[in-house]
């Protein structure tokens, strides 16, 4: 297992950064971020290997991390600035997360596994990234701290949360998968205090937005 970063782990995220770049990812803040984050110490053992393939894998109490694609599609779409305050629903592996702070964002993220919580929040205080985590039920947000510039959904959901929807600052974006077995990758903006500009942006694929919180 490798624990660190070293030159062929660099070289292979350049190769990472091009195959976005060529899908269509062109946020230089987005290419510079997953250009600087070790995926591959986000990963389980096993698939260390894959790391900067852009393929999703398997993470710990049965989720996934998101395909470097997507997580580079979702950061995009919320058009980033930085100091931007962004809510993230499922933190995961915490790779999405990292992508977001090295974007200088102010990042608040919630998971409602309590082992992926725990991982996560480890690791990314280990390599110095610096955000605000919650074992919590993201359909909830986080009330006390909104209200948010943008907001991240990185979990199927199958309605939009309206406890989220009014914790979306007016001028905000939130891009959230929105479907059951499959999703639309959805677009909101808030455009007034009770007007939302919805776009759809495409097929994808999620684990689901599940309600509670699991405490083992
Ligand atoms: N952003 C993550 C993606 C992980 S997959 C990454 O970069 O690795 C989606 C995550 O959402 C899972 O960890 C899952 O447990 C979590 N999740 C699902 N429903 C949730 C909810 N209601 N509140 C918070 N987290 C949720």
């Amino acid at each position: 297992m490798e624990q660190f970063d070293s030159f062929r782990h660099k070289g292979m995220r350049k190769r990472l950064v091009n195959e976005l770049a060529s899908k269509g990812i062109n946020d230089v803040n987005v290419l510079n971020a997953i250009g600087n984050i070790p995926r591959h110490l986000f990963l389980e053992s096993s698939f260390v290997s894959f790391a900067y393939q852009d393929k999703a894998f398997p993470i710990a109490a049965g989720q996934t991390i998101s395909q470097p694609y997507t997580v580079a599609y979702q950061s995009q779409l919320l058009e980033i600035k930085s100091d931007d305050k962004v809510l993230e629903v499922g933190t995961g592996s915490g790779y999405q997360a990292a992508v977001l702070i090295e974007m200088g964002v102010k990042l608040f993220s919630i998971e409602r596994q309590k082992e992926l919580y725990q991982r996560s929040t480890k690791l990314l205080s280990n390599l110095g990234y610096k955000g605000r985590f919650y074992l919590g039920d993201g359909y909830k947000g986080l009330p006390t701290y909104a209200p948010f510039d943008k907001i991240i959904i990185t979990a199927g959901a199958p309605f939009v949360p309206e406890d989220l929807l009014i914790q979306l600052k007016i001028g905000g974006i939130m891009v959230i998968p929105l479907g059951d077995k499959e999703q639309v990758m959805t677009r909101i903006k808030r455009i007034s205090q009770n007007d939302f500009e919805q776009e759809q942006l495409g097929a994808c694929s999620f684990v689901p937005m599940l309600k509670g919180v699991v405490n083992n």
